[in-house]
This record gives structure tokens, sequence and C-alpha cells, in this order.
């Protein structure tokens, strides 16, 4: 069986009363890879210029590579290939099939790539098994011409959405980037078009004053207290995603930055007292946004394929993550084929992305609550 794989919600029911479980507040330590790599493509870039100035005032050591290939990355074994990339940040110019964008359902409209790979370790990470070799942080140097190139997939008539958050947590990498803020300027000229992006981050005071016209939707992901702590290293914490979301939202005469905001509670997990702790997280979320506010809800269910249970395995040893396939149902595409889609993610990504041969549609993102 290859196909996705979800929980049953009602197979971890209990009556137990949860345990009061005190709010994390810290925020996400900013990520200082220990490597950061240029390609000499990339330089020739004036954004890719622009990407090794911010380097240099992180003083991170950064070297020139001779060749656009990236060389050296894998370690003795998986654990340290997978430390080594953890703390690699390339900069690379996407290929020109990048140009070509991809479809997004149910996120976006298209997929519109600012780099791939991400700097946190969530051990139910959407990404293993779909990325292909060491999940380096690859960003991208030609931003702007990808960027350009998305107006031709505006459609007249309506507005058109890009999603940019597939690949990465591009909160978590726009201190040495600044690919967001670039991301969110563009679209805040094109009035067919919105940009959606969604963060497990919180360093937003960057992008409060830019001039996104409404058009940049800013999604945080969500998860029950003991999700989070337990299994999303690296992040900042739910609490401080949260004053990160008041902030964005909070209009500007407040000291906002008025944008539209959503929410993505995912994955989402039955685990003992789920009831108690999910509606936890829904009144912190409320009391949070006290205010009138453009506000999206999305849900997704936790889910795996046996390659992504796989590679998890292989970088998290010892996690805690349930992965067990009993109990779980097998999700399906609309032709009746086992989904081979993990989710359509806290970082966005949709099923027709993770296809290998696009043909894979994954259905609306749903709780599954029986058999
Ligand atoms: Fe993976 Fe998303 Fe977590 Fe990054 S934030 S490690 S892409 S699940």
């Amino acid at each position: 069986e290859t196909g996705s794989i979800i929980q049953l919600s009602d197979t971890l029911l209990t009556d137990q009363p949860a345990p009061v479980l005190q709010p994390r507040t810290h925020s996400a330590r900013l990520w200082l890879p220990k490597r950061v790599l240029f390609t000499p493509d990339a330089l020739q870039e004036p954004f890719g210029q622009q990407m090794y100035e911010r380097a240099q005032a992180h003083n991170l050591e950064i070297e020139l590579l001779k060749s656009n290939r990236l060389t050296g990355l894998p370690g003795a074994d998986v654990r340290e290939t997978y430390r080594n990339a953890k703390n690699t940040l390339a900069v690379v110019c996407a290929p020109p099939s990048a140009l070509k964008l991809q479809p997004t359902p149910p996120s976006a409209d298209w997929q519109m790539n600012l780099a791939e790979g991400c700097p946190a370790h969530c051990q139910y990470c959407y990404l293993a098994g779909s990325l292909q070799g060491p999940p380096v942080v690859r960003a991208y140097a030609n931003l702007p011409k990808l960027l350009e190139a998305t107006a031709a997939y505006e459609q007249a008539g309506r507005r058109t959405s890009f999603e940019v958050s597939c690949y990465t947590d591009v909160l978590g990498i726009e201190h040495l980037t600044g690919s967001l803020a670039e991301c969110i300027r563009y679209y805040g000229t094109r009035e067919g078009a919105q940009l959606r992006f969604v963060s497990k981050y919180d360093q937003v005071d960057s992008l409060l004053d830019l001039p996104h016209n409404g058009h940049t939707r800013a999604r945080f992901s969500l998860n029950a207290e003991p999700i989070a702590r337990r299994l999303e290293g690296g992040t900042a914490s739910v609490e401080a995603r949260l004053q990160a979301l008041r902030k964005l939202a909070l209009p500007r005469e407040l000291g906002g930055g008025g944008y539209p905001v959503g929410v993505v509670l995912a994955p989402i997990m039955p685990i003992p007292e789920w009831r108690e702790h999910y509606t936890a997280l829904l009144d912190r979320l409320a009391g949070t946004l006290d205010f009138d506010c453009d506000l999206t809800v999305e849900m997704i269910s936790h889910r795996f394929t046996p390659g992504s249970k796989d590679v998890l395995l292989q970088w998290y040893p010892n996690t805690s993550l349930d992965l067990e396939e009993e109990g779980r149902a097998v999700k399906r595409n609309k032709f009746g084929a086992p989904s081979t889609c993990t989710s359509p993610t806290t970082c966005a990504r949709s099923s027709s992305s993770s296809s290998p041969s696009g043909s894979v549609v994954f259905p609306r993102p749903q709780f599954s609550t029986g058999r």
C-alpha cells in the first residue's frame, strides 16, 4: 500500500480531564547557518548580491563556489547529512523550469517557490521524502525574474492566488534572504493577484510597513500546545506565533501591519485530551484577535506516506510521533488510487505538487471522524 495514511480520531477519545499546560512564550531563534554557499550565477543577480550583504551583516561564513553545482553536502551517514544540511544556506538560481508554475489546490491557484528547504525541525515534516537530496535550504537569487513570470498566470476578472510556502518556511529565512518582503512588495502592485504565505516563525517586524495593499494573506501554522512542544523543533512557540499574527492583523492606525491573515491548524492529531487542547488553542486565538480582521481558517489532519515515514525515521530515529499504521485509513485520490501526498501542509504543499507525476489530486483537507 503506497497511500497517504491518516489517523482515525475516534480511536483515542477519552473522558480524562486535560492536564494544565502553561503555554510557552519563546520566540524562534534566528537561524544562523554555519555555511552559506553562493553559486557564480547567483552572485551575478542583483538580488543575490543583496543576500550576500545580508549574510555578511550577520557575520556568517560565506563560500563562493566555482561552479553552479552544489557538492560536498552528504556526511558520513544520514544523521550527519541531515545536520550539515540544516546548517547550510545555498544561494542559487532557480532553473528555467521554475518559470513554469504548478497548480496547488486547495491552498492557492499556483505555487511560486522563493526557496526550497527549511531551517526548522518538525518531526512530521511535510518535506520529508518530497525534496531531492540533503535538506539544504536553497534560496533563489533570481527571484525578481520568477515573480515577473507569474504575471502570465493571472486570470482576468478574478484575483489569482500564489502560494510561496510550499517548500520552505518563508519567515524562518527572511532575515537572510529578504525574499518574502520582495514578494509582498511585488504583489502589492498587482491588482489581479494575491500572495499567500504561512509560517511557524514570529519575526514579522520587517513586514509591518510594507506596501502590501491588502494583496498578501499572512497565515500562521498553529497546533495544540503538547504537539508544538514535542514535535516542532526550532520554531517559535505557539504564543509567539499568535502575537506575530496579531501584529500583522492589527490595523495600521493601531501600529499593526493591516494584513488579511489566516491560521492553519495542522497537523491535527488525536492526542489524548485532544478536545481540551484544541479548545484551549482556539480560545487563545479568539483572545489574541479581539478586534475585527479578515481571517481565514484551514484545518489539516496528520498523514504520512510509507516513503515519508522512512525518511522521518532516519531523520528523527527517537521521535515520539505516532507513525503506527494500525487504526489509520488510507487516503485515496479522486480516481480511487492511494494518494501519495503526506499533507497539503503547514507549509502549504498540496497533493498535486507533491506527486512526482503531478497527477494525484488531494481531497480537501478534513479531519477523519470515523470509518
Ligand atoms: Fe518541515 Fe514546515 Fe516544520 Fe519546516 S516548518 S520543518 S517545512 S513542517
